[in-house]
């Protein structure tokens, strides 16, 4: 079951962040990483902020990651989100993904079961239009670290 109801406007990708959503049609979680300086980005720009280098390339992220923060809405931005409140939204960060920090949704999560450094793992989330959209669930705390 979506997250969020299917009424929910799908995303409208722009020229800058096709390449991303195309990515995740395919089940892949991909960051910008300029060629020149090695710098990852996300949302993905055409111009590195660092280097200001136009040449990029696609990097896969690690299937787990991390809560870095959370919040828990009460107060939809959209109404037609309405329907899922309280929900959560959360900025996930990856290992070897300095830099990138992901904004998403974790699924099947009450808002107690949330925190800071609880670590996550992608669940596709097909959203309006059939829309693969990289949400999370909870890892369970037993489960033991991938090696590294
Ligand atoms: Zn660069």
């Amino acid at each position: 079951m979506p997250y969020f109801p299917s009424t929910f406007p799908a995303v409208a990708p722009t020229l800058d962040d096709r390449r991303f959503w195309e990515l995740c049609a395919n089940r892949r979680l991909c960051f910008q990483r300029c060629d020149d300086c090695g710098g990852l980005r996300h949302p993905p720009t055409p111009l590195c902020p660092r280097c200001q280098s136009l040449s990029c390339n696609w990097s896969e992220a690690p299937s787990i990651g991390r809560i870095f923060s959370y919040t828990v809405v009460h107060h939809p931005s959209h109404a037609d989100a309405k329907p899922a409140i309280p929900y959560n939204v959360v900025l996930v960060e990856f290992d070897g993904f300095d830099g990138v920090r992901l904004v998403s949704n974790v699924i099947d999560a009450a808002p107690a079961d949330l925190a800071v450094g609880g670590r996550v793992e992608i669940d596709w989330d097909e959203g309006t239009g059939g829309q693969l959209l990289p949400r999370f669930r909870l890892i369970p705390t037993d489960r033991p670290a991938p090696a590294s």
